[in-house]
């Protein structure tokens, strides 16, 4: 019997996996002592780190780059090719990957999965779950928003369980968790290579994983087996020192350092954490900082594996996992020389592209917004910012929890400040929300006492899901679309709209216990360190600073079993429901492959100015009902982005000057069989690792992107849907093209026939005086992502090797 695969097995099935094993070992099996008693993932890790070694020798690795490298599907080709004989790796060789498993949330595992069966496979090649938890609006609390949920969207969640039992997934219900919450619980293992379809999938680098947020259609890339391409990331290092204090928490080192690198300063880098001020951090602190590495445009952010890690893992009953870590750090064992050791951490002297130290003792609380989470603002000095900018003083809601901040530290710590506040008599003033991450959690927290300090202190509980962190809040404060207000978060995005679909709604993001006493306060003027509130007698009232527990004192509950995992094998008899009248889900039909030429008579759709994330381009909220039927949401494209010629909203303007809003002139054009492009600025794409943003264009009649710069994502998701991405070689081009002008591309062709190799110019004709001139533009293609442009996406390629 061989031993468990520790990246195919969730919490409950690894435990009985583990047991088995042990017992194995208990009867005279040999421990760890070669190479195949290792459990096969950190034996296949282990087989392909020496692999590493053999062709980079003694180079010094991070420990990002030691479990990326040994997740390599040719260790050898992706390592020394165009990289210097391996010296210069990172930003310039192609890795080909191959990840242990897969997760995905609801909202993006429709389209996975749509794409997954026109593959025609009889299941997944690795490992993979899915996580019903974006689809349930937040409204008056757990129980009644759940029901309503499971009401509205039960069409997809079928579709969605009778897949997982077709191609033998793990299938976690609605309520469940949250998926980064549910992974960090169940799945993540140090060392392990996973991809997720979100963009906070980096979370479980908190528990030393590299998970990387993807698009549906790179995930089905894994699903199939094929190997995930990445351009080899540089290496941010982040050296800590010193210990939290007070009021800081783990969210205030993100929130800091996404003020200090900006929504852009991590794209291109692995964000690496190192340094004494590591071994202070709590497992679920360090997940924390790794979620919001998204904010700052991070492929993924890692911590190393330190004990607080090993107390992680065996307070959610993974105890086998702690040792067989130990065992894997220990292999091969005596007389091996240091580098034969896989260690979860840096080697001595690895150097970082760039390098940061922050000293945790002299952090302060941080509050960073409205409406982009890289406006960051000391606590000390937020009264004064919000009076100067003018910001509501008025604090409408303050809501705590989501995947990003629900740990029990977290809870615990709110809990300290919230006993305090009713001790003296006080109730918060703003409305004032708690979403657990994960049923685990909040059994845990009933079990314990801490949600019924909430619900007493007048909190609403809403379900384990995402609710008003993604768009699916009806509030009940009365508060209208357009009204200018602002509400307190401990979420991890902040744009316009996201939360209510109001864009007038500021969000502020901070720590759960600055949203708390700040919810209490009922001002955004109030600071929970220096000021005080005043109790129904009379008396000052000051916050005591927080404190909570890092775990559990027994292990965590597993909650109620409705909420269990169903894992099962794969049933090729079970028939995945969609039903043909549906408006909710429709099978996909594959896209026209790329012309024997050069692009001609595209006109520009639409010319966009400022932020265009990936909410801009495909709106959640009430839109995400939609995921699983591409003509529907399709409806949705562009409804946010501001024309930079007129500055109106979702406004554009067809040949002959009538005026529409951008999707229903996209529809149009689609009709006339018009291909068009869009102009746009910096970081198009930033935000969620949402595919919709690049399938809804493609499917409307999009063939290029042309801006100033792209959010890596999404640019992948671009050509992934056979969208040519290009960004332009002088910015200032941008002010000469505008909307209804012609474009041809030059050169585009022949690049993609040489594998990515060549220059391309974009040949502008304009609208009017008929003038003619050329644009450079500069473009990312490798020669697979050549491959996937010219058959029309990559699923059309893999649906074809797949058949073979
Ligand atoms: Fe859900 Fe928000 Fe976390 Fe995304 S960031 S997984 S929407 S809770």
């Amino acid at each position: 019997m061989r031993p468990i695969d520790l990246a195919s097995r969730s919490g409950v099935a690894l435990r009985r996996a583990f047991q088995t094993q042990q017992l194995r070992q208990a009867a005279g099996s040999r421990q760890y002592s070669n190479i195949t008693s290792l459990p096969p993932t950190y034996e296949k890790l282990h087989s392909k780190y020496t692999e590493v070694r053999r062709v980079l020798g003694a180079q010094r690795l991070t420990l990002a780059e030691k479990i990326l490298y040994s997740h390599l599907d040719n260790v050898e080709e992706s390592l020394l090719n165009n990289t210097n004989n391996g010296r210069d790796i990172r930003g310039k060789a192609n890795l080909k990957l191959k990840p242990d498993r897969v997760n995905m949330q609801d909202a993006s595992a429709q389209m996975a999965l749509l794409q997954f069966m026109s593959c025609n496979l009889p299941q997944t090649a690795i490992p993979a779950s899915i996580h019903c938890d974006h689809l349930i609006v937040g409204s008056k609390g757990a129980d009644d928003d759940l029901q309503a949920g499971i009401q509205t969207n039960h069409e997809v969640f079928d579709f969605l369980e009778s897949a997982a039992k077709k191609y033998g997934l793990d299938f976690w219900a609605p309520g469940a968790g949250i998926i980064h919450q549910t992974v960090l619980e169940n799945y993540a293992i140090p060392g392990l290579m996973m991809l997720g379809t979100d963009s906070h999938s980096p979370n479980a680098g908190g528990l030393c994983t590299i998970t990387i947020g993807v698009g549906g259609a790179d995930a089905v890339e894994a699903l199939v087996g094929a190997p995930w391409e990445l351009k080899a990331p540089k290496v941010l290092g982040v050296r800590l020192t010193g210990k939290l204090s007070n009021w800081a928490s783990p969210k205030d080192l993100i929130l800091h350092l996404a003020g200090l690198l900006t929504v852009r300063g991590g794209t291109g880098y692995i964000v690496e954490y190192s340094g004494p001020g590591v071994e202070t951090l709590s497992c679920t602190g360090m997940a924390t900082i790794c979620n919001m590495g998204a904010e700052i445009g991070a492929t993924t952010s890692i911590f190393p594996y330190t004990e607080a890690s090993a107390r992680y893992l065996e307070a959610t009953r993974r105890e086998q996992a702690v040792k067989n870590a130990a065992a894997f750090q220990n292999f091969p064992g005596a007389g091996a020389s240091e580098d034969a050791y896989f260690r979860f951490k840096a080697d001595e002297g690895a150097q970082y592209d760039e390098l940061i130290e922050i000293d945790l003792s002299k952090l302060e609380p941080h509050i960073n917004g409205p409406h982009t989470p890289d406006l960051s603002t000391p606590l000390s000095q937020f009264k004064s910012t919000v009076q100067e900018q003018k910001w509501p003083e008025k604090l409408s809601a303050g809501l705590i929890g989501s995947c990003t901040n629900s740990s029990y530290e977290d809870m615990t710590r709110v809990e300290s400040i919230v006993r305090a506040a009713e001790e003296a008599g006080l109730k918060p003033k703003a409305d004032f929300y708690v979403t657990p991450g994960s049923e685990q959690i909040r059994a845990t927290l009933e079990r314990d006492g801490t949600l019924e300090t909430f619900e007493k202190a007048g909190g609403i509980v809403l379900s384990n899901a995402c609710g008003p962190c993604i768009g699916q809040w009806k509030r009940q404060d009365g508060v209208e679309k357009g009204t200018v207000n602002a509400i307190l978060t401990s979420y991890n995005r902040n744009f316009r709209g996201r939360n209510d679909g109001n864009l007038d709604t500021m969000n502020f993001l901070a720590s759960p216990e600055i949203v708390t006493a700040m919810a209490y306060a009922g001002s955004t003027t109030f600071n929970p360190v220096t000021d005080s509130l005043t109790t129904p007698d009379g008396k000052e009232f000051k916050f005591p600073a927080p404190h909570g527990l890092e775990g559990p004192k027994t292990p965590f509950d597993i909650g109620k079993d409705v909420f269990k995992v169903a894992s099962q094998p794969p049933n090729p008899n079970e028939k995945v429901a969609i039903s043909p009248t549906s408006e909710r889900l429709a099978l996909l039909e594959p896209f026209e492959p790329f012309p024997n030429s050069d692009l001609s008579g595209l006109k520009v759709l639409v010319k966009v100015s400022g932020k265009c994330t990936t909410d801009t381009i495909s709106a959640a909220g009430p839109w995400l009902k939609y995921k699983g039927h591409l003509p529907n949401i399709s409806a949705n494209t562009l409804n946010t982005a501001v024309n930079a010629e007129t500055g109106e909203v979702n406004v554009a303007y067809d040949l002959n000057g009538s005026k529409h809003t951008i999707p229903e002139l996209a529809k149009l054009w689609k009709e006339r069989n018009q291909p068009w492009l869009v102009v746009a600025e910096h970081n198009y794409g930033e935000g969620s690792a949402r595919e919709h943003a690049a399938l809804q264009p493609r499917y409307l009649g999009a063939r290029i992107i042309v801006c100033k710069s792209f959010a890596r994502i999404h640019e992948t998701n671009l050509k992934k849907q056979g969208v040519v991405p290009l960004t332009l070689a002088n910015e200032q081009d941008y002010d000469k093209i505008a909307a209804g002008d012609e474009v041809a591309t030059v050169g585009l062709y022949d690049m993609l026939q040489n594998g990515g190799q060549g220059e391309v110019q974009l040949k502008v004709t304009k609208k009017g005086t008929g003038e003619e001139f050329l644009v450079p533009v500069k473009h990312q293609v490798s020669k697979d992502q050549a491959g996937f442009i010219l058959a029309g996406s990559a699923l059309n390629l893999l649906s074809k090797s797949a058949s073979v």
